[in-house]
């Protein structure tokens, strides 16, 4: 079983995680986060949020996360799967899209031919998208540095969200949709529920 979790700065996906990993404390879990994961896949991650690297290129920087991930898919996840481990990845291939797509304008059919090739086209069988107002994300984020979102502003933001609903609405089988804003317990048993739908445990 494989999972993934989206959505834009500060909707919470670490924390459904950490409640999601509760859930499945009697099971083998392998928990992920993007970018990083691997020894290769965090030193790619220093490069990616290190404020000093402002002149990074949108397209370099989608390189890099799809570098990240290639690692991340043949080091971690297909072994993890393979040995019937259940794979929770804090963002996965929609996050490329979203961002590097629908928030910094990268052709989208380039990032897909690119998400292909970095996943092999290994795909989550469940992808949980928390949906939440940017101006909401905001306000959770902020004791959360180094951070891109304050320099990026609202706009931005609201641009990954958007982009993110569009690719849920395109892929509504895989990708379910999660109002975040509500209470926390709330949406971690909403998520549950999409869970149990798929994998009855
Ligand atoms: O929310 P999380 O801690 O997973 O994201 C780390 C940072 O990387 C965020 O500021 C997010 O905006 C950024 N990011 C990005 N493009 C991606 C994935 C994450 O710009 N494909
Ligand atoms: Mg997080």
């Amino acid at each position: 079983l494989f999972i993934s979790l989206e959505g834009i700065d500060g909707c919470g996906k670490t924390s459904v995680k950490e409640g999601l990993l509760q859930y499945f404390s009697k099971f083998p879990v392998l928990s992920i986060r993007e970018p990083g994961g691997t020894l290769i896949s965090e030193k790619i991650r220093e490069i990616l949020l290190d404020e000093k690297n402002q002149e990074i290129t949108a397209r370099t920087e989608a390189f890099l996360y799809a570098a990240a991930r290639s690692q991340l898919v043949e080091e971690l996840i297909r072994p993890a799967l393979l040995q019937g481990k259940i794979v929770l990845a804090d963002r996965y291939l929609d996050s490329t899209i979203a961002y590097q797509g629908y928030g910094r304008g990268l052709d989208l059919g380039f990032l897909t031919t690119l998400n292909q090739l970095c996943t092999s086209g290994l795909k989550p069988h469940l992808t949980l998208l928390l949906d939440i107002d940017p101006a909401e994300g905001q306000r959770r984020k902020k004791k959360d540095i180094p951070d891109r979102l304050e320099k990026e502003g609202i706009e931005f933001q609201s641009r990954v969200r958007e982009g993110y609903l569009k690719i849920a609405r395109q892929e509504s089988e895989r990708i379910k949709l999660l109002d975040a804003g509500k209470d926390f317990k709330e949406v971690l048993q909403e998520a549950i529920e999409y869970i149990e739908d798929i994998w009855p445990a």
